[in-house]
């Protein structure tokens, strides 16, 4: 016995066609006409759309970061992307600076493997690369680890410089894996920062002063003139501003193998009405690169719709915002800096720190923010109801194109036979108000509270099981799975 989806459209990156779905165990298993209910369940999909569960390939669970960690870990942030539609994600191992790419997996996978509720996979973060580091990178084919990402920003930290960023290159490029980047340019970025807080400039609007669009437009170039020359696949993250995307639009017009994703919030948020908020609300809005412009919010709608970018995703990697309450500090002293779950659980009232971190100093803000809830929600309003993007192109952008850039297609991406059964039942007229006091995600803000959206998933399913049914959550820890990838993705 199976599952029938009848009556509904379903919604692919290339057609949208009324068909029923019958899946049988974790996968499709026939898609056609009038399928025969025999004994199978029946799901009523009339007026609703099937999509496959989205996908996000830029999250931040759990994450250390300045003196804390990231609020939603593979337990509240898999539930969440779950409620917004979302049902396979990667996430960023950081390789720790002195140790090896495969003592950073091991910590992930500590994170992950008990706690996760819906399908995941990891890149590797290449925080410290000696030799011996270099020598290892062929290795993380073995365990379905096929995309490298490397910081051109974070001086002193992260920060690779040109040689190891064109060696790093070569070694992908031979083996079959594709290069991320973080686009800024870190030197400048650390020349400007001290500059700034020495002239008491250190309100929260500043953080997007000590990193103008220049610089991540410089930096972009400079990895994508890179790509050219190494035929090593480039896919540069979060790109917010039209220096950036002019320079990714002319390496992919000289043929090379260039692509790039930028995240919701970036449509959205601007300098001036949200990191300059009065106050020290503008810390909520503290990423990097930063928030820009509403001229660059309409680069990035063009660039989305004539194919410069591939996919939204969200860089979710949320912080309290009034965070720090209860004795953390003796906590963070006796757990180092680990295990807070457990110490807000202790009392409703208690939270790890967060944004306040950064209070007279725009540099200590943790960098980050909710978004992964969202993230098809706001899309589905922006793109596809106003107009800008048709249902095909939105699907194609949160889960087909990440899909096979990052080799999980078609066991992920596509509702087709023989691929896992996620499946998104998204009613076109269901409305809603984004708000944190409905989010299932582990915040004390929203960057898009009282945005009303119509179009959201009633119910989702993950290999076949259906974990999200309405405002009921039925998915459970550990029932989430690592997705293996494979080498040799497609340029799209
Ligand atoms: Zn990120």
């Amino acid at each position: 016995m199976g599952t029938l989806f009848k009556n509904g459209t379903v919604v692919t990156a290339s057609d949208m066609v009324r068909a029923d779905v019958l899946v049988e165990g974790e996968i499709i298993s026939l898609i056609g006409q009038n399928i025969d209910a025999a004994s199978h369940e029946v799901v009523d999909c009339s007026g609703k759309y099937l999509m496959p569960g989205g996908i996000d390939v830029h999250t931040h669970l759990e994450l250390s970061f300045g003196g804390t960690v990231s609020n939603d870990d593979f337990d509240t942030g898999h539930m969440a992307m779950a409620f917004g539609g979302t049902t396979s994600h990667i996430d960023f191992v950081i390789q720790p600076i002195g140790g090896s790419l495969h003592d950073g997996l091991a910590e992930w996978r500590a994170k992950s493997t008990d706690k996760a509720q819906i399908d995941y996979g990891f890149h590797m973060a290449v925080t410290d690369l000696r030799d011996e580091v270099m020598a290892e990178i062929p290795s993380l084919l073995d365990e379905g680890i096929t995309s490298l990402k490397l910081f051109m920003a974070y001086k002193n930290v992260y920060q690779i410089d040109d040689t190891t960023l064109f060696k790093a290159m070569q070694v992908a490029a031979d083996n079959g894996m594709i290069v991320m980047v973080h686009a800024e340019n870190g030197d400048v970025e650390a020349e400007l920062t001290p500059r700034l807080l020495a002239e008491g400039k250190t309100d929260p609007k500043y953080h997007a002063s000590s990193r103008p669009p220049e610089i991540e437009g410089e930096a972009t170039n400079r990895a994508v003139v890179m790509s050219g020359l190494t035929n090593c696949p480039l896919y540069v993250v979060h790109m917010t501003c039209e220096p950036a995307i002019e320079a990714l639009r002319r390496g992919r017009a000289l043929g090379y193998p260039v692509m790039g994703e930028t995240c919701v919030q970036y449509f959205f948020l601007t300098v001036d009405e949200h990191l300059a908020a009065p106050g020290f609300e503008g810390a909520k809005y503290v990423c990097s690169p930063p928030i820009r412009s509403t001229h660059d919010h309409g680069v990035l709608w063009q660039a989305i719709k004539d194919g410069t970018l591939q996919h939204v995703s969200t860089d979710h990697c949320n912080f309290w915002f009034e965070g720090g309450r209860g004795p953390w500090q003796e906590w963070a002293k006796a757990h180092n800096n680990k295990g807070w779950v457990e110490f807000e659980a202790q009392d409703p009232t208690y939270r790890r720190p967060g944004k306040e971190l950064g209070q007279g100093n725009f540099a200590k803000i943790p960098n980050g923010m909710p978004g992964v809830e969202d993230r098809l929600m706001v899309m589905w309003e922006h793109g596809v109801n106003s107009g800008r993007i048709d249902p095909t192109r939105f699907v194609e952008l949160t889960s087909t194109n990440p899909a096979k850039i990052f080799g999980m297609y078609p066991k992920k991406g596509t509702l087709a036979v023989g691929s896992d059964a996620d499946i998104a039942v998204w009613d076109p007229d269901k409305e809603h108000v984004l708000s944190v006091e409905t989010t299932h995600m582990r915040t004390d803000y929203s960057v898009y509270e009282g945005m009303p959206i119509k179009g959201k998933p009633i119910q989702v399913y993950l290999r076949g099981k259906k974990i999200v049914d309405g405002d009921n959550w039925l998915g459970s820890n550990g029932s989430g799975q690592y997705v293996p990838r494979q080498a040799h993705a497609p340029i799209l």
